[in-house]
């Protein structure tokens, strides 16, 4: 990973847009960002790193970069996170490279994280735009996430909790975009990435 100084980066504006895409579990965000990027292909997404044991349908370097603890803390250390969070007891994090150098070249790069970290990207970079998925109602939102088969019924508990707090601060959002319908959803955002100036 190449050694990027976070200072040289400050609040300057960056030549690509930098697209920060939050929601809680539950809300279909990974589908609504898999179908947009499949509509944009210049929407480069960034792949996190993350603590958090590999689910079965999941690829090592695609859906995240799967890391131990020391290996992850070490990386914070070195300042290669842009920002990172624990989220359900494991780290996830933002490596800057990858994103730094595609907003460097003018590309548009999304972020899918979740909101401490979105936070701390809108302190370093007060132009990002930030999208809040939001289920219809909590009442779908709690039977979506009882339904999710990826966790056990701690960790769904868990989640569930955080699902509620993250609903709280979607007000800090620039845009707010219900997940009623998958289609209509995706064409919304859109709008709001490539809306005319
Ligand atoms: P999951 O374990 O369901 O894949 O992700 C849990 C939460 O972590 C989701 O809200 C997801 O958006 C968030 N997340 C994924 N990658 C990152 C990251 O790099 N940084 C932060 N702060 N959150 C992330």
């Amino acid at each position: 990973m190449n050694n990027i100084n976070m200072n040289t980066v400050g609040n300057e504006k960056t030549k690509g847009m930098l697209i920060v895409v939050s929601g809680p579990s539950g809300s279909g965000k990974g589908t609504v960002i898999k179908r947009l990027l499949e509509k944009r292909p210049e929407i480069y997404l960034s792949v996190s790193a993350t603590t958090r044991p590999k689910r079965e349908n999941e690829e090592d370097g695609v859906h995240y970069y799967f890391m131990n603890k020391t290996e992850f803390e070490r990386k914070i250390k070195a300042g290669e996170m842009l920002e990172h969070a624990v989220f359900a007891e494991n780290y996830y994090g933002t490596p800057a490279s990858y994103v730094l150098e595609r907003l460097e070249n003018g590309q548009n790069v999304l972020l899918e994280i979740e909101v401490d970290g979105a936070g701390q990207i809108l302190t370093k970079y007060r132009d990002a735009l930030t999208v809040f998925i939001s289920p219809p109602s909590m009442d779908e939102l709690r039977r979506r996430l009882q339904k999710r088969g990826t966790e056990n019924e701690r960790m769904i508990q868990k989640r569930t909790k955080i699902a509620f707090r993250e609903m709280r601060e979607r007000g800090n959002y620039d845009y707010i975009v219900i997940n009623d319908d998958l289609e209509r959803a995706v064409t919304e955002i859109e709008n709001i990435i490539f809306k005319p100036n």
